[in-house]
This record gives C-alpha cells, sequence and structure tokens, in this order.
C-alpha cells in the first residue's frame, strides 16, 4: 500500500521535540495556522473560479474544524485548491528551513513561538506541538489529480501513499498527544476559534446548533416555527472594518462594537482607517468611556492580518497615548506570526503608529469644528486622550492644540487661545507675564478659589491624573505664560502687579506681629511672615510655593527627587498687615494676643484642610469656648 517512505530534509535527527518543547506556551496557535492554511487554499481555488481557470464546480467552499474526543484526533477540511503528491514533497517535506543547523543555531534567541514559526516558515508543522502523528487526506482542484496521503509521527520520517479523498481539497488530521487533552474539550477549541477565527473571510463551521426556522401555518394562520439542526458558523467573514466607510450607518458601528465587547458601555465616537499606500491598513478605532482603573482596559485594540486575529498586545502599533481605545485594525504587512522584535524593528510599524495617530488628531479637530457643543460634552473622556496625546507627541500637540480645552471651576471650556484673550487683562504680572491659575480640588481649595475670583481671576481645574505632566508641559509651550495653583501664595502674590497694597505697620510692629505669630504657631516648618494685602483678604493665609510643591508632588510619582521627597512639608504662614484683626491685636494683653494668633492661625489651616486631629479637636473646643 506505501507507495514511498522518506526523511524529511532536515539533518538534524529530530526536531520535533525541540520545536514542541520549546514552543509549548502558545501552542494554541496550532490551529490558527492550520486553518489559515485552509483559508488560503480555499481563497486561492475561488480566485482560479473567477479567473476562468477552474471549469468544475466550486460549491460548499466552508472550512470545517470537528474534534473526535474518543478517537482523541482534531480534523481540519477545506474544499481549498488541494495538493498532489509531489506538492506535498515540495512543500511540506522540503521544511522551509534554509538548513537545520541554523535553525539550531538561531532558535536559542528566539523570543517566542511566533518568531520561531514565522522566520522558518514552520506554519503546518506547529501541529506537532499538539499531535503525535499528523496526517493530510487531500486531492488537487487540477485535471486528472490523484488523491494523496501524508503522514509523520513526529520523527523526521513519513510516508506518503495514496489518499483517500473524493472531493477536492485537504483533511488535517491530528491525532492529539497526551498532553495536550485539553484540546479535544469543545469549549476549549471554540474558545481558540473565537479569538483567532471570529472574522475570517471564509466561514468556519464547528458542530452543530438548532435554530427556529418558518414552517407554514397553523390553523389559525399564524405562521409556525421548527426546530432545525444547521452547521454552527462561528465566524462573521464580512466584518465592517473591510468594508467601505460610505456604506456604514452608525448603527453598524455600534452593533459591531458591542459584537467586540458586549459587556461595555456603547463609545463616545470611532475612526475608520484606510490606508493602502505605503502601508496597506484598514480597522476602526474606538473612543470608549473611560473608567478611572485603566490598566484593565489596555490591550483592547485587536490586531489582525488579513482578517486572522495576531494579538492584543498592540503597544508597538499604536502609539501610547492611544492604547486605551479599543477595537480592530488590520495590516497584511504585519506578517501572522508577528514577533516583538519584529514590531519593535519593523519600519511600517512606525508609519502605522504615526498614522494612527494622525487620523485620530484629525477627527477629533473635525468633531471639535463640526458641532463645539457635543465635542465639549465629551472633554471630559476624551481631555485625557488629547492631553496624553499633546504631551508625548509633538506633531499630535501641533494639531491639538486647536482643539485643546481648558476647563474652569465654572465648567466653562476654552481652547488655548481664547484662554489666553479671556485672562490677558487681570492675570498678566509686572513683567507681562500671563499666570494662568488652577485648583487640582474645588471643594479642599474654596476658600483659595473665592479669594482669586473675587480678584476677577479664572481658575482652572486640573484634576485629572496626568494634568501635573500637563501643566509642565504648557508652561515649555506658551509662551510668556506661567502657571500656578491658587494655593501657591497669597492671593495679592500669586499675580504679582506694580500697584501691591500699603503697608499700614512700622518695621517695628512688623517684627512684633511675626514674635506674636512664631510664639503661638511654634513650629518651625510654618514660616511666619508679614505682609501688606488688601484689608478684605484673609487675616492668615497657608501657601506652598508652586516650585516645591511640584518637587515634591513629582517624587511622590516616583519621578526620582528623593531630596525633595524626604523634606518636611514647608509652608508659608502670610499674616496680612492690613487686616482689622491684626490692629486688634496689636492693643490686646499677651495671653489674648497668644490666643488670638491661635485661632487665627488654626482658621487659616482649616481653609487648607491640614487641620487634624488633636488640633483640630483643640480648635472646635477652644471655637466653642469663645463662643
Ligand atoms: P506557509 O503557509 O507559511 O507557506 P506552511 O508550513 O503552513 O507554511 O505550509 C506550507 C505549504 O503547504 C503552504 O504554502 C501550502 O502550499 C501547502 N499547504 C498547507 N496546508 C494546505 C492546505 N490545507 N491546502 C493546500 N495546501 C496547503
Amino acid at each position: 500500500m506505501v507507495q514511498e517512505k522518506g526523511t524529511i530534509s532536515i539533518n538534524t535527527e529530530n526536531i520535533f521535540p525541540i520545536i514542541k518543547k520549546f514552543l509549548y506556551s502558545d501552542n494554541e496557535i496550532f490551529l490558527r495556522e492550520l486553518i489559515s492554511n485552509a483559508v488560503d487554499a480555499t481563497q486561492k481555488m475561488k480566485r482560479l473560479a473567477t479567473l476562468g481557470h477552474y471549469p468544475g464546480e466550486l460549491g460548499n467552499t466552508q472550512i470545517k474544524v470537528a474534534v473526535d474526543k474518543e478517537g482523541k484526533t482534531i480534523t481540519i477540511s477545506d474544499n481549498g485548491i488541494g495538493m498532489t503528491a509531489e506538492e506535498i514533497r515540495k512543500y511540506i517535506n522540503q521544511v522551509a528551513f534554509s538548513g537545520a543547523t541554523e535553525f539550531m543555531e538561531k532558535f536559542k534567541e528566539a523570543k517566542d513561538a511566533n518568531e520561531i514559526i514565522g522566520r522558518f516558515g514552520l506554519g503546518f508543522y506547529s501541529a506537532f506541538m499538539v499531535a503525535d502523528k499528523v496526517e493530510i487526506q487531500t486531492l488537487s482542484y487540477q485535471e486528472g489529480a490523484e488523491a494523496a496521503s501524508w503522514t509523520c509521527d513526529g520523527s523526521t520520517s513519513f510516508e506518503i501513499s495514496a489518499g483517500s479523498r473524493t472531493e477536492r481539497g485537504t483533511d488535517v488530521i491530528l491525532y492529539i498527544n497526551e498532553e495536550s487533552a485539553e484540546f479535544l474539550e469543545e469549549h476549549r477549541i471554540r474558545e481558540i476559534l473565537n479569538k483567532y477565527a471570529k472574522f475570517l473571510p471564509v466561514p468556519v463551521q464547528f458542530g452543530t446548533k438548532t435554530e427556529s426556522v418558518p414552517d407554514g401555518e397553523d390553523e389559525e394562520g399564524k405562521p409556525k416555527y421548527k426546530s432545525v439542526e444547521v452547521d454552527d458558523i462561528i465566524n462573521n467573514t464580512n466584518p465592517i472594518w473591510i468594508k467601505s466607510p460610505t456604506d456604514l450607518k452608525d448603527e453598524d458601528y455600534l452593533s459591531f462594537y458591542r459584537e467586540l465587547y458586549p459587556f461595555a458601555e456603547d463609545p463616545l465616537f470611532w475612526i475608520h482607517l484606510n490606508v493602502d499606500y505605503p502601508f496597506n491598513l484598514t480597522g476602526v478605532l474606538y473612543f470608549p468611556k473611560l473608567k478611572n482603573d485603566f490598566e484593565v482596559q489596555k490591550n483592547k485594540i485587536r490586531l489582525f492580518s488579513r482578517q486572522v486575529f495576531i494579538t492584543d498586545e498592540v503597544k508597538d502599533i499604536v502609539p501610547e497615548f492611544l492604547l486605551l481605545l479599543h477595537g480592530v485594525i488590520d495590516s497584511p504587512d504585519i506578517p501572522l506570526n508577528v514577533s516583538r522584535s519584529f514590531l519593535q524593528a519593523d519600519s511600517n510599524v512606525k508609519k502605522i503608529n504615526s498614522y494612527i495617530s494622525r487620523k485620530v488628531a484629525d477627527k477629533l479637530s473635525e468633531l471639535y469644528k463640526k458641532d463645539r457643543k457635543p465635542y465639549e460634552e465629551k472633554w471630559n473622556d476624551i481631555g485625557i486622550f488629547v492631553k496624553y496625546g499633546a504631551i508625548s507627541d509633538e506633531k499630535f500637540y501641533d494639531k491639538a492644540k486647536e482643539f485643546l480645552l481648558l476647563n474652569n471651576t465654572k465648567n466653562e471650556k476654552y481652547t488655548l487661545d481664547e484662554y489666553a484673550a479671556k485672562v490677558k487683562d487681570f492675570q498678566t504680572d509686572k513683567d507681562g507675564k500671563l499666570v494662568y491659575l488652577y485648583t487640582a480640588d474645588a471643594e479642599g481649595q474654596d476658600s483659595y478659589i473665592q479669594a482669586a475670583l473675587k480678584k476677577d481671576y479664572d481658575v482652572l481645574l486640573m484634576n485629572t491624573p496626568i494634568d501635573s505632566h500637563f501643566i509642565h508641559h504648557l508652561e515649555t509651550k506658551l509662551e510668556k505664560t506661567s502657571l500656578k495653583r491658587v494655593d501657591a501664595d497669597v492671593v495679592d502674590k500669586l499675580i504679582v502687579k506694580e500697584d501691591a497694597a500699603k503697608h499700614q505697620l512700622s518695621e517695628e510692629e512688623v517684627k512684633t506681629v511675626k514674635a506674636i505669630f512664631d510664639k503661638a504657631i511654634s513650629n518651625p516648618a510654618m514660616k511666619v511672615e508679614v505682609e501688606s494685602q488688601e484689608a478684605e483678604a484673609m487675616p492668615v493665609t497657608i501657601t506652598m510655593e508652586e516650585w516645591m510643591r511640584r518637587m515634591k508632588d513629582m517624587s511622590r510619582l516616583g519621578g526620582g527627587m528623593n531630596f525633595y521627597g524626604s523634606m518636611p512639608d514647608n509652608y508659608k504662614v502670610t499674616v496680612n498687615a492690613n487686616h482689622k484683626l491684626i490692629s486688634k491685636l496689636m492693643q490686646a494683653d499677651e495671653a489674648q494676643q497668644t490666643a488670638i494668633a491661635k485661632q487665627a492661625y488654626d482658621l487659616a489651616m482649616l481653609a487648607q484642610g491640614l487641620l487634624k486631629g488633636a488640633d483640630l479637636t483643640a480648635f472646635v473646643e477652644r471655637s466653642v469656648e469663645v463662643l
């Protein structure tokens, strides 16, 4: 019966155990590889038929995956072009290495299974990761072709003989090994198919399902239904990203989104990607509603190559700041067996990266220009992308500066240019520099904000996780502009103007007031200063200098500036020389002086949210007594 025996042309005794062991962690991709081969063979067949090179019937071109748990086999069948014995010799036996020696040397450096498979053209042989023996039954489409079979037990020897297939196409039968028994479970195969084959261009059948179909009418003329067993096709062969955007409605994008992420809230908007030069890329990217937990939301973009799923780790293809987007990217320029090292080195990948960044900028600009109001309403969700992009990508910033919005404590939104114009009159200091004020906590810093608003200043809300970086970025980008948190100094000094309020105290009196407060506070981290402010300002204000606070924030975020991190929290305690209370203080007796100073200081601490524990209790008790 056996017509031919031989050895696969690799000189090494037996490389399969090596492949098997090495690739073990990724072994589920055998199914992706074999189904991809079946898809290729099917599509070649269709093309031949379209071109008129095949006179026969194309017939049903479904691919079928079948698991026989008892017989311990998995069979992948297609009605593609099939192979002649000669083609088996050529394509299967001569494993596409340039040489086994090279393989043996290279596999040591390979980072993952994909790298090996991709580099050495081992797609078909990945079957040996899960099978002791692999059998091919095939019949070529060519006229007069004879069915052929090939078997190999994972050693380097194979057998070719006459085959049993009577219809055009190929069965690949895997005799699953002991360790891979998991792949004989239906749910496991379904899971893998859902991951890799969900959007393949050729229908893939796995098992059957019951469906209810119309079955005439009953006596009352109502439609009747009956249950029938039908092939279970696991894939959507025509996903929206391969369609033309002009043929799609919003509802199509939304329902595709729900198909991809059944448990997610609807997205805010989406971008249809479509390029064919200088690389091929299609896809749909969705802007999700962001949740606070960013990490779990990453790895949501799926990368495909001609509708075959490759990976959801798209770090190198998608700009970092867009990793929170959802959706799909499909590029035939990215090989199926893509590996990390490939992605990092590939020049197309870099182009894809900047293309995506540009498309996202264009889309945002379009939304902004088309209708500002809905754009503003989405700002809370998209602001983080835009700010992140502005910081990390120069080109993106250049586009984003026209649609980047600043949000103030009154929830009004301004573009950068609008904002500069808005605050110019009141917030230019004596050197002609613009000073933008901000708060990270509008509730906690209310007394400072109110003081600023009273002076006709505006206060920006900077309360997202990346705002501290964004503030820094704005200062490097905007001309003659700096940003200060509202509690960086007393309100009169936040923006230094020519016409400072006049001092009502003599030098001698300033010393006396300072001594009274130093004594009442008795904390070396609190630096008391007596300054002239407007009479209506608070008698005592506690502030931390902008640069000091930023250094401390940075060291807290792990910026490496541990020198500042280890410093105590130094605050400035500004006593308003022009406040009524201070004149009262000067006239009081010593015991009263300390009590007044302490009470005024505690009030300031309270406004800054710093009064806590025993100090807070003491303050409350003292206040009750005064009442
Ligand atoms: P690759 O697909 O990267 O060429 P493979 O090792 O997966 O490498 O397959 C080698 C060759 O075997 C394919 O190029 C194809 O010519 C042939 N082949 C594999 N599977 C099939 C199939 N189901 N039908 C027809 N030809 C096949």
